[in-house]
């Protein structure tokens, strides 16, 4: 089962798409976690991508393709993956469609002031990408390796607008093109994530 999870920034794909990879037993692949593990470690990537992430703005398409393409021909995926974060532009899903077969495309439809919230109370675990949320998460450490958890850098409010509205002109005409194709899963993203699960896990 190859699967697509859609959403604005913080709308919950991190978090779902680790259920589903203990669900399925598949490669969870985040565009987002590869960028900022190949600018943590300085490569070439990395350095291209910074200014980019930092402003809030999407990495030029060819950069992300060529990653993705590259991610897809390894041998974990051979059973099926999940994309977190990837296909963002109409013309990604293009490049998308020509590497590989997508079963579901789930979109997570989440409010702005709740995207808000979450983003400002995000924390991640710069070691083993673990999301949290520190509403419901109290120590300032990882559970799964105990690494002191850090904000994002474009977790503030300036940045998550500007994302928004870039989700809103580059992203949302992916929904329509995904409904055309009948891979469509629209879920309502904004209550509790074990709850949102149980929707994801029905429909699939
Ligand atoms: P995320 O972790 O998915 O919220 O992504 C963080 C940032 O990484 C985005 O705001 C973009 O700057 C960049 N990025 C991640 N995925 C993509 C993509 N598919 N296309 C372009 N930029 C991306």
């Amino acid at each position: 089962m190859n699967i697509i999870l859609l959403g604005a920034p913080a709308s919950g794909k991190g978090t779902m798409s680790n259920f589903l990879k203990q669900t399925y037993d598949i490669p969870a692949i985040s565009t987002g976690d590869i960028i900022r593990e190949n600018i943590k470690n300085k490569t070439s990537l990395g350095i291209k991508s910074q200014e980019y992430i930092n402003a809030g703005v999407l990495v030029p398409d060819e950069i992300v393709i060529d990653l993705i393409r590259a991610r897809l021909g390894q041998s974990d995926t051979a059973n099926g993956y999940i994309l977190d974060g990837f296909p963002r532009t109409l013309s990604q899903a293009v490049a998308l469609d020509k590497i590989s077969n997508i079963t579901k495309v789930i979109y997570l439809n989440v409010g702005y002031n709740t995207l808000l919230e979450r983003s400002l109370s995000r924390r991640i675990c710069p070691k083993c990408n673990a999301i949290y949320n520190t509403k419901t998460h109290k120590s300032d450490f990882c559970d799964e390796c105990d690494t002191k958890l850090v904000t994002r850098d474009d977790d503030n409010e300036t940045v998550l607008k500007k994302r928004f509205d870039e989700f809103q002109s580059e992203t949302k005409p992916l929904i329509a093109y995904y409904k055309k194709c009948n891979k469509l899963i629209e879920v309502d993203g904004s209550g509790d994530s074990f709850e949102v699960f149980k929707k994801i896990s029905k429909e699939l």
